[in-house]
């Protein structure tokens, strides 16, 4: 592992690694055909430094006034001890809560707050409750968790509450994003769904830690989100086996990254080289190069989660590909990678290949037509 860490180590350079969250671990699972993330996260490059640095930072993700909005909602679903959270896990769901301990973690009665002392605090509370043998019910509210990404241990700090019901923990996730008439965006859906699964990959791995079963944590996550166009929150049960299977089949690729450093040039290092103000002195053509060494795949959704995203369509524009115009194209014109071989076989220039002769067809009869129409504009 020391020999893998020194490698990784010379990919990023001197600056200490960046750490993950949980919106770096479910964007794990998004494009989990891209070696060139695969090698920057499990080095712990800061993939936002190098995407400044070569002119195309990726814009905010997500707008102050959604953040914001975010926040009230949140606070609002938790104020009164978590009254309001309360009242829809007895009401909405169903569920058994007569009475509950609130434990808020961000108020840890210590000077220090630091995630280190806030785990601390989420461990003891956490393993207090799963050794109860009585049957008070728990809301960790703010809680520290730990997951080991890549050989090291990174905090997640959920906006959401671990419970315990019946002996069994669940994971609580909030989001301010609409579910209009029980419908809610999936995308949405799926990236909060994918955030809680890191949470419940990181409870399980601390119960495990003390050879207590990690199956006492649900894989159903509660997700509250405000109903239809109101702040009314609802909450919805949702199975997040399949994430959480995604999420542990990426984090352990992280941690068998050698075949890819393999295929690097030997010397390859993605250091912006920072001066003593920390101001990248890189030279920008070296590291595009030493970035290209490392194969990609590009498509649109890449804009919601990777800070690389710019970077890489430019890279992607260049060369033509067809996965910057969607996945839906590019599943149409599947066996052509090229949009310049598109728009020939389309013109009659080339000539297909002999498993290319329907599509050659569909092609040219959809040039002819947009010539048609062209002409009689
Ligand atoms: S933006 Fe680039 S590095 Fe990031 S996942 Fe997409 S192709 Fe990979």
């Amino acid at each position: 592992m020391s020999l893998l860490n020194d490698r990784l180590d010379a990919l990023r350079g001197p600056t200490p690694a960046k750490g993950h969250d949980a919106r770096t671990l479910a964007a794990l699972t998004t494009n989990p055909g891209c070696n060139r993330r695969a090698l920057l996260d499990a080095a712990g490059v800061d993939k936002d430094a190098i995407a400044v640095h070569l002119g195309k930072p990726r814009p905010l993700a997500e707008s102050s006034i959604a953040l914001r909005s975010g926040a009230i909602f949140e606070q609002q679903v938790k104020a009164d001890g978590c009254a309001e959270l309360l009242r829809l896990l007895r009401d909405v769901l169903d569920l058994p809560l007569p009475e509950a301990a609130h434990t808020d973690l961000a108020a840890v009665g210590s000077q220090d707050a630091s995630l280190q002392v806030r785990h601390t605090y989420t461990r003891h509370a956490v393993l207090e409750a799963a050794r109860s043998t009585d049957s008070t019910r728990t809301l960790l509210d703010h809680p520290i968790l730990q997951l080991t990404v890549a050989g090291h241990p990174v905090y997640l700090e959920p906006d959401v509450v671990a419970f315990q019901i019946g002996g069994v923990f669940r994971i609580i996730e909030i989001k301010s994003f609409a579910v209009v008439d029980g419908q809610a965006s999936p995308a949405k859906v799926a990236a909060a769904v994918t955030q809680a699964a890191a949470y419940v990959l990181a409870l399980r791995e601390l119960l495990e830690s003390e050879g207590i079963d990690g199956d006492r944590v649900s894989h159903d996550v509660i997700l509250i989100t405000p109903r239809n166009f109101s702040r009314r929150p609802t909450a919805s049960i949702v199975d997040a086996r399949k994430k959480i299977a995604a999420l542990t089949r990426q984090l352990d690729r992280l941690t068998r990254v050698e075949p890819l450093l393999d295929t690097l040039p030997p010397h390859t290092t993605f250091d912006l080289a920072l001066d003593q103000d920390k101001r990248p002195t890189r030279d920008p053509k070296e590291l595009t190069a030493a970035l290209q060494a490392a194969t990609t795949r590009y498509t649109p959704a890449c804009r919601h989660f990777c800070d690389l995203a710019y970077v890489c369509r430019g890279e992607a524009r260049d060369e033509g590909l067809i996965d910057v115009l969607g996945s839906d194209i590019r599943d149409d014109l599947g066996g052509v990678d090229n949009i310049g071989t598109a728009l020939r076989l389309a013109d009659s220039t080339r000539a297909p290949a002999a498993d290319q002769a329907d599509l050659a067809a569909a092609l040219r009869h959809a040039h002819a037509v947009r010539t048609q129409l062209r002409e009689s504009a």
